[in-house]
């Protein structure tokens, strides 16, 4: 994989509504705040990570990578925050190490699903049924 790696202790300025210019510095594996807007308050500045995309035929099905917000003061578990958490999308949501296990699991059991369904329509279709 192409992973832009940044180098660590990147020190970075961005305009805030709330707290004017704010200098903060990136973790190593920061992508970079491209996409930080001025009208935005400092609570929502958040370090992203590369993201891990399964795709299909073009499409995203999920995403997740590295995420962070250093400034965050309302806390809420599984929508991010100061301790670093996997950013997953769908459903949006933060996760701790224990949960994204959890996730590789179910994508384990679903994959096998997959295969069954795979595997009767292709009997369906080998028997000529309808
Ligand atoms: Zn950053």
């Amino acid at each position: 994989m192409d992973h832009p790696m940044p180098s660590a202790g990147r020190t970075i300025t961005l305009p805030t509504l709330d707290y004017g210019d704010v200098t903060l510095t990136c973790p190593q594996w920061c992508t970079g705040h491209a996409d930080h807007r001025p009208d935005t308050y400092r609570a929502d500045i958040h370090h992203r990570g590369p993201d891990v995309v399964l795709a299909f035929h073009g499409a995203e099905i999920i995403a997740a990578g590295l995420s962070q917000s250093p400034f965050a003061t309302i806390v809420t578990p599984g929508l991010g925050g100061p301790t670093v958490g996997a950013s997953v999308s769908p459903p949006d949501r933060s996760l701790t190490p224990v949960d994204l296990y959890s996730l590789a699991v179910a994508l384990d059991s679903y994959a096998d699903q997959l295969r069954d369904l795979a595997e009767q329509l292709h009997a369906l279709l080998v028997g000529g049924a309808r």
